[in-house]
């Protein structure tokens, strides 16, 4: 059929004069397609609209291809001509026996005929707006003069169709612009980012923090009394105070009256009192809590007070075991969240702590700020599966949906089907069964060739030493004394630290503890800080230049280490030391101290050995003279890769920039492991874990890796496989490399457990 670019553009034109929006879109596009499909004589004329929300593009309107295809047909865009066009900003023509070939077909729509398509961008400025795309049984239908057709219609329409879509939202912001059903069949599967390990399913509770949802009075509520109102007031606080002693004995270091809001808000007179006061006029209990706790939950929401905005939460926690109690419905005394997986804008790490206490099945947190280093690592410690997802539409979903969760590999399931369900069980019955995994650990490790190496844990929570001795760490190679710190509304007393520190030396039964000194400030902050907002923290006042700077927080904390370390052989350490002078003010603090404790009589350890990180480019600058005053120096990978680089290793736009394997970090590595006859050293960053990675560090003559319990099994395989003498030439064939890729290929070319020199 002969093609008329002429007339097209002016039919085209003409429709889109007469058009007004009460005619509706999608006649509009309707027409376009068939009269384009009519013009350039083609088979197929499809127009996909962008929904920039999700960032995919959805078939609006077709001619020529099935019709079921308009609204549930949807593209990413890197899928196919179509997407490629839009993301590219640019038409694409291709045809099947091109090299090239970018053709994605979707099934069930009778697309694969067609053998040359030609996809246009609709745009507005910059703004997507959508594709426009023509499609033929021809291999080499279309030309450059099509091009230019194309492009001239996709210009008129670009300003109707985005005008038109602005209308329509502002007449009816709650209506979808597209079917439902596309952003169901969206939302059914999420990709984010795997933190914490397992796998979950549940019932989705959502928490965002601008909204709230209130509580619902039921409707049959008129049996209930003041005595049936101040049962359930008693049962709630029972329940509340086992759950904090509950706490207290098992996570003491951080769960130091974590329900002390929910405890005082219960005792509060124009809470508690407001709701009797509505039952005595005649309300049941039911009205009665629902009332008072939706004008908490409003007045709290408010609030200009961040700190204050914060409780809603715990106010909601509290309107819901009163409603369970005054109903008697089975409230599991383990706690509220069993079977549930919370979705989650934001956590503060003492919400995180107080879910996982309330046996939370999984946590999804949406947005990439706040602490999320911190829950990062507590819900490691915890054992709370954890996903970081960048999906606001999550927020959306009702409560109650179901949601399955593969925190291995980052995915979400919204409301998952059988199929899904059934591939899983076998992961949802695995227990985490560290028994198990003990078993199959060894007390010593050795290379192949039988050198000695030493598996240390790193520990966060005071629940992590037990896994540590199960699991036959042979002793504590960093103990981040921060999390009592981050988690609790206030500075923990000496006394208080004392406690803690004391629990982590007997629990590891006289093997090696290092307690590292506080580091708080970059992405560790103190939620009860006054300190001044710093507009760059991580280059600010953190780790040891904080505590040097606050000589009372730094001697409270040394002497509660001091006194732990009565008769056990304790180490302190210092993170973020940047130069000599540093190290020797710290280790100045801590004599000081030790001269302290002597003089007022009290227990202490007199000799510890002192020590600090090497985590900054400028610690590595001057390692010789820091290993001539150090006991002992371990390497913090996580940082030094952070500074070296200069990246932020919390900034998920720059993520892909932290290379752990890149050749600068490799040859700092090698040039500090240079000092490792003449000092203890070892690494305790994630680097240690690394699988890939661990060859190098053999290779450079480290002995000494201190990892997350959980990884000990891991790592022990991996150093048990590999032989010093191959692990030396892997290091020297990785320093000799110059670029990332040339690593990168180097190490997939060697999978892991795969290390021996032949098949290199
Ligand atoms: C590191 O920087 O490698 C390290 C172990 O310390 P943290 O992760 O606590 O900063
Ligand atoms: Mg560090």
């Amino acid at each position: 059929m002969p093609k008329n670019s002429v007339d097209l553009i002016f039919d085209v034109g003409e429709k889109i004069a007469v058009f007004e929006t009460t005619d509706g879109l999608d006649s509009l596009l309707q027409s376009v397609v068939d009269i384009v499909a009519k013009h350039m004589g083609s088979s197929v004329c499809s127009i996909y609209l962008y929904d920039s929300d999700r960032s995919r593009v959805v078939m609006a309107a077709t001619h020529g291809l099935r019709q079921e295809a308009v609204g549930t047909v949807t593209l990413s865009l890197n899928e196919g001509v179509t997407g490629r066009a839009l993301k590219e900003l640019r038409p694409i023509k291709e045809s099947t026996r091109s090299k090239h070939r970018l053709f994605k077909f979707v099934e069930g729509i009778d697309e694969d005929k067609y053998h040359s398509i030609l996809a246009v961008p609709i745009l507005r400025g910059l703004t997507r707006v959508g594709v426009l795309v023509i499609q033929d049984e021809d291999s080499d239908h279309f030309d450059d003069t099509d091009v230019q057709a194309l492009r001239a219609i996709a210009a008129q329409l670009a300003q109707v169709i985005d005008d038109t879509r602005a209308l329509l939202d502002l007449r009816d912001t709650s209506e979808e612009t597209v079917p439902e059903s596309v952003e169901h069949e969206d939302l059914r599967f999420l990709k984010g980012k795997p933190v914490s390990v397992g796998v979950a399913v549940g019932k989705a509770e959502i928490i965002a923090s601008s909204e709230f949802d209130v509580l619902t009075a039921p409707a049959d509520d008129d049996e209930s009394s003041v005595e049936v109102f101040d049962r359930a007031l008693l049962e709630t606080r029972d329940q509340l105070k086992a759950l904090q002693t509950h706490l207290d004995e098992q996570m003491a270091d951080v769960a130091s009256f974590i329900f002390g809001a929910h405890l005082l808000i219960l005792q509060d007179q124009a809470f508690v009192g407001q709701m009797r006061e509505l039952v005595e006029k005649g309300y049941s209990a039911e009205r009665a809590v629902t009332n008072v706790v939706n004008d908490f939950i409003h007045i709290f929401s408010q609030h200009k007070n961040p700190r204050i905005a914060e409780k809603v939460q715990d106010v909601k926690d509290i309107g819901h075991r009163l409603m369970q109690n005054i109903q008697q419905r089975d409230l599991a005394h383990s706690g509220d969240y069993q079977g549930q997986i919370i979705i989650a804008e934001e956590l503060m790490p003492s919400d995180f702590v107080k879910l996982a206490t309330q046996k939370v099945e999984g946590v999804v947190i949406l947005s990439g700020g706040g602490s999320t280093a911190h829950i990062a690592i507590l819900a490691r410690s915890l054992q709370v599966p954890l996903i970081f997802l960048d999906n606001y539409h999550l927020l959306e979903i009702p409560d109650g949906t179901e949601i399955l969760m593969d925190a291995h590999q980052g995915t979400v399931f919204v409301e998952p089907d059988e199929t899904v369900l059934a591939n899983y069980q076998p992961m949802l019955k695995a227990s985490k069964n560290l028994e198990e995994i003990a078993e199959t650990i060894n007390p010593e490790t050795r290379t192949r060739d039988g050198e000695r190496v030493f598996l240390l844990s790193n520990i966060n929570l005071l629940s992590d030493v037990k896994v540590a001795i199960q699991l036959k760490a042979e002793g504590v190679g960093l103990y981040r004394s921060e999390f009592p710190f981050i988690v609790r509304n206030d500075f923990p007393s000496e006394e208080e630290q004392y406690r803690i520190y004391r629990r982590i030396v007997q629990g590891m039964e006289g093997k090696e503890v290092i307690l590292r000194t506080l580091d708080v400030g970059g992405d560790k902050m103190l939620p009860y800080s006054t300190h001044a907002h710093e507009t760059n923290p991580f280059l600010g006042l953190r780790a040891i230049r904080f505590t040097l700077k606050n000589p009372q927080i730094f001697s409270q904390q040394l002497r509660a280490m001091l006194r732990a370390g009565y008769e056990a052989p304790i180490h302190i350490m210092f993170p973020f030391i940047s130069s000599v002078d540093d190290y020797i003010e710290a280790r100045g603090c801590v004599r000081e101290s030790i001269e302290e404790l002597k003089r007022e009589r009290i227990e202490c350890c007199t000799t510890p050995k002192i020590g600090c990180m090497i985590e900054l480019p400028a610690a590595v600058e001057v390692l010789p003279e820091l290993a001539e005053v150090a006991d002992f120096l371990c390497i913090g990978t996580n940082d030094l890769i952070q500074y070296l680089l200069a990246v932020d290793r919390t900034n998920e736009r720059v993520s892909h920039l932290y290379i752990a394997h890149h050749p600068a970090v490799l040859r700092a590595l090698k040039r500090i492991a240079e000092v490792k006859d003449r000092v203890d050293l070892s690494v305790c960053g994630d680097m240690a874990a690394d699988q890939e990675l661990i060859p190098f560090l053999l290779g450079i003559g480290i002995r000494k890796l201190s990892v997350d319990p959980r990884s000990i099994a891991v790592v022990q395989k991996v150093v048990q496989k590999t032989s010093i003498a191959e692990a030396e030439k892997i290091a020297d064939t990785l320093l000799g490399f110059g670029l990332v890729k040339e690593v990168e290929d180097f190490l997939k070319a060697c999978p892991t457990g795969n290390c021996n020199s032949e098949s290199r």
